[in-house]
């Protein structure tokens, strides 16, 4: 008798259950009832193309693309108010920090138009000063920066900084903290934990 081989094939997950699979603890995403409560609590709103209850709903209408090319998360700054007045529990700006992640790890951000890269550059750029040397470093950061996007105002802001490192507001050189082989094992370990490296 010969043996008879079953192929299993494993559908692919929707961009909805892939946000939800890529959010830590419990998203409660699902359970969305399109209120509007967050946008209208949001301090960011004015300047992001979407609402988060539109970012909702492009995610369940599985518009991927449309969503990870949005502003919206990289101009969410974490207050967690819309999170605090959602009435249904939903862990908005965790679903915030989700976005950004799945942007960068597949590359969305580098296919971002210059304009609208500002932000997620600007993230970029201080998370690699942390992850260097477990702090930003603030003249680097805005050096950079400007120099990338907008290098006729950086020459505008120069004094400014110029007297800020001069009245020890701000260091000129960036430093490392104290234990710093300690946070880059954490970090490693987080992005061993997340399948990033
Ligand atoms: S406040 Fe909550 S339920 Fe209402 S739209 Fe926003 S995420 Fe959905
Ligand atoms: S956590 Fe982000 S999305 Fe929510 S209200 Fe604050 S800025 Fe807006």
């Amino acid at each position: 008798m010969s043996a008879v081989t079953v192929q299993t094939t494993v559908e692919p997950l929707n961009f909805f259950e892939q946000v939800v699979a890529a959010t830590p603890g419990e998203s409660h995403l699902e359970a969305c009832i399109q209120c509007g409560t967050c946008g209208g609590s949001c301090p960011s709103g004015a300047d992001m193309d979407h609402t988060p209850r539109a970012i909702f709903a492009l995610i369940k209408a599985d518009m991927k693309e449309a969503v990870l090319h949005s502003n919206t998360p990289w101009y969410c700054v974490s207050c967690y108010y819309c999170t605090v007045r959602c009435p249904q529990d939903i862990h908005i700006t965790d679903i915030m920090y989700t976005l950004k992640r799945i942007a960068t790890q597949e590359g969305m951000v580098k296919n971002t138009p210059r304009e609208k890269a500002k932000a997620p550059n600007f993230s970029q750029a201080f998370i690699t000063w942390v992850e260097n040397y477990g702090r930003s470093f603030e003249l680097g950061l805005m050096g950079v920066h400007m120099l990338r996007h907008n290098p006729f105002g950086a020459f505008k802001i120069a004094d400014m900084g110029v007297g800020l490192v001069a009245k020890g507001r701000m260091a000129f050189t960036p430093t490392r903290i104290k234990e710093f082989d300690s946070l880059a094992a954490i970090l490693a370990k987080a992005k061993e934990l997340e399948g990033s490296e």
